[in-house]
């Protein structure tokens, strides 16, 4: 079941860390997403900690000042570890009631900062002097591709007469992916070598991809998981979700083009994947759930396994994602990085209960740690398409940059950032921070 809006969620909530209250931040008092931190040039242990304005409450750092008890002190005693798998495990009445817990600590109200005001400088890090890390050691990762309308355009390109195949509305479709190749926001992106055949050429040749794309996707990650042969029934399906990030599923069209028949993606996809280093909770998101996609009258309802009164009446999660370009020329020149488009998670076909629990209806098992991608999140409109390949119309339609450049698909240098929000006017705003990466040139080839 859902999460229920409550005290940690009331946007009148008062927070002694001044940034805060900042109206551009993310990470207000409301928010609370968990991430893994240190130091930065230190050799210190990375450990879990939680964005807050501008600054990263150390959980280990609170424990020590004993401000949590019961369900929370447990789970924050797994708090001193670099990746949060141990904390996934746990499951939710641990992470409910460290955010509540969280919460109170942070409260201008609360006892903490009531029995002394200089508490900040004990268990808060600035962000500024912080290294943010991959928060998660990724078991499996599997993506989806829940928009049908990212299906429906791209279908129609390579089968204009036939868009979208016969198992769509029925079958959330996915493949499994490459948990080894996930980096964090800010990681470089190397532009991978691949076999690859140009149109009107008889054979393939190996070399640098040409067509590269990033595809504009939202994660979950997997909490306690399920036995191997044990399914997760639909109205179970969100205790196992721990929370959301950005991320950008990087894609080598060229490569995918030749490779993906009979099987399916492969090395088109698996070279990188960069995720935001933050993970907002979906307890975090109760303020923001919606209906799921409102099916067409003459699309079948999903098969009984992936429907339930309750999913369809909040499984949705209205938040709001954008995509930047920045070029190295727009970087040189100080220019501001040019939204490429802005979509709604809302508008995905599948929820997000419906893929976890088609991906465990086989009894396959999830872990803590697992991350499952919603595939590429798109809309109607031309503005909300969210990968290159989309937005150019395989090239077809190329974007102008405010430098005067123009681009189909990637080039090395450029930047690409994807943010993502939730806003509504009787509820506080929370974001997602951002995900970053900058294109390298390939390396160079050897035989
Ligand atoms: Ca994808």
């Amino acid at each position: 079941m859902s999460y229920t809006v409550n005290e940690s969620h009331n946007s009148q909530l008062r927070c002694w860390v001044a940034s805060a209250h900042n109206p551009n931040t993310d990470f207000p008092i409301q928010n609370l997403p968990f991430g893994v931190f240190r130091r930065a040039d230190s050799d210190e242990a990375a450990r879990v900690g939680v964005a807050i304005g501008d600054q990263i409450l150390d959980l280990s750092a609170c424990l020590r000042q004993s401000l949590f008890d019961g369900l929370a002190a447990e789970a924050a005693q797994v708090c001193d570890q670099p990746t949060l798998n141990a904390l996934l495990a746990l499951g939710r009445s641990h992470w409910s009631a460290l955010r509540q817990q969280i919460s109170a600590v942070l409260r201008e109200d609360g006892q903490a900062y009531q029995r002394d005001q200089e508490i900040g400088t004990k268990i808060l890090l600035s962000m500024h002097d912080a290294e943010l890390l991959l928060p998660v050691q990724i078991g499996d990762y599997t993506d989806f591709y829940a928009s049908v309308h990212h299906a429906t355009n791209v279908g129609s390109m390579f089968r204009p007469d036939n868009p979208l195949l016969p198992n769509y509305k029925y079958v959330p479709i996915g493949y499994h992916g490459r948990a080894s190749s996930v980096v964090v926001s800010g990681a470089p992106v190397q532009r991978p070598n691949g076999q690859t055949r140009a149109p009107q050429a008889d054979a393939p040749s190996f070399g640098p991809c040409k067509l590269l794309d990033y595809e504009m996707e939202i994660g979950l990650f997997v909490g306690p998981g399920n036995t191997l042969g044990q399914p997760i029934p639909i109205d179970q399906a969100e205790e196992q979700i721990f929370g959301l990030c950005l991320v950008n599923d990087w894609s080598a069209r060229d490569i995918q083009t030749w490779e993906y028949q009979p099987l399916g993606p492969f090395l088109a996809k698996s070279f990188v994947t960069t995720i935001s280093p933050w993970i907002v909770t979906l307890e975090a998101l109760a303020p923001f759930r919606v209906p799921a996609f409102k099916r067409a009258s003459d699309d079948p309802q999903p098969l009984s396994y992936l429907d339930s009164s309750a999913d369809r009446e909040q499984g949705g999660i209205d938040l709001t994602v954008e995509v930047y370009l920045a070029s190295q020329q727009m970087r040189d020149g100080g220019v501001a990085p040019q939204r490429l488009s802005r979509g709604s998670f809302a508008n995905m076909y599948w929820t997000i209960a419906q893929m976890l629990t088609h991906h465990a209806s086989n009894g396959c098992n999830l872990r803590p740690g697992d991350l499952l991608a919603s595939g590429t999140v798109s809309g109607a409109s031309r503005d909300e398409r969210g990968c290159l390949l989309e937005l150019t119309w395989r090239g077809a339609e190329p974007i102008e940059l405010p430098s005067g450049e123009t681009r189909t698909f990637l080039q090395d240098g450029d930047e690409i950032i994807l943010r993502g929000y939730c806003e509504r006017a009787d509820a506080a705003r929370i974001g997602f921070g951002e995900s970053r990466g900058v294109v390298q040139p390939a390396v160079a080839q050897s035989r």
